[in-house]
């Protein structure tokens, strides 16, 4: 089955560098291939609108408010996000979770508005560094999940493993690591929804590894931050997933 591939380009790039990726990445990209990408939340209109990208861009936000329409300045609700041609929001980002306070009961509310405008959210959880050497990973997250995931309405959701020591370290997890936590996730899922969302593996995820990666059970695509922000490693990967 083909893969999901996010590509998160964080804080990088111009409006002007954004638009030309997309055109090339385009001219790259075969028919029934789907690249999926976060860029900054400024651009997204724009990219969205223009006619020059293919269907086969589709378009994430990196983030999504947890309120609806009111006096909140400087957040974008789910429904305008929706009315600018967005399809899916990353939620609970350990980037976000850390330097921005998003706790899991904010992450659940942002997935809960994202499934109430048609946004897909994309739910992401990780263990750190020290909960992993102290034995707890597959508990930390296996809670992120139950919390984010409990008493969400019907509709589709993805789900993002990414352990935070992964991210943008060049470390990645090893692919017994991965199987171990991704077929653990599965697990909880199944009990948690009816349909079980996808789960992608995210951590310094690049050329290199991608095709092994991929491999694994239960590893239904990738969130990558680093590599999907040159082209040609964003084609390949997006080809691995073929
Ligand atoms: C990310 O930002 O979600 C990410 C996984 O980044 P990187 O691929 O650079 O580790």
């Amino acid at each position: 089955m083909r893969k999901l591939v996010v590509g998160n380009w964080k804080s990088h790039k111009s409006l002007a560098e954004a638009h030309d990726f997309v055109v090339a990445l385009n001219a790259l990209l075969q028919e029934g291939d789907e690249a999926w990408i976060a860029p900054p939340a400024p651009y997204l209109a724009s990219l969205a609108a223009s006619p020059q990208n293919a269907s086969t861009i589709r378009w994430v936000a990196q983030q999504v408010s947890a309120y609806g329409r009111g006096a909140h300045t400087g957040e974008f609700t789910a429904d305008m996000l929706v009315s600018c041609g967005v399809r899916a929001a990353l939620v609970g980002h350990s980037e976000r979770r850390e330097r921005y306070g998003e706790s899991d009961d904010v992450v659940r509310e942002k997935a809960m508005r994202s499934l109430e405008a048609g946004l897909i959210p994309i739910v992401c959880v990780g263990e750190t560094r020290e909960e992993r050497e102290a034995g707890s990973a597959f508990e930390r997250v296996e809670y992120q999940l139950k919390n984010a995931l409990s008493a969400l309405p019907k509709g589709e959701i993805w789900v993002a493993y990414e352990p935070v020591w992964a991210i943008g370290t060049g470390l990645t997890a090893t692919p017994d690591q991965v199987e171990a936590m991704h077929a653990h996730l599965h697990e909880v899922l199944r009990a948690l929804r009816s349909d079980v969302p996808p789960i992608l593996y995210g951590g310094s995820v690049n050329p290199a590894n991608v095709v092994e990666l991929f491999s694994v059970p239960h590893v239904d695509g990738g969130l990558v931050g680093g590599a999907s922000l040159e082209l040609e490693s964003f084609v390949q990967l997006v080809q691995a997933g073929r």
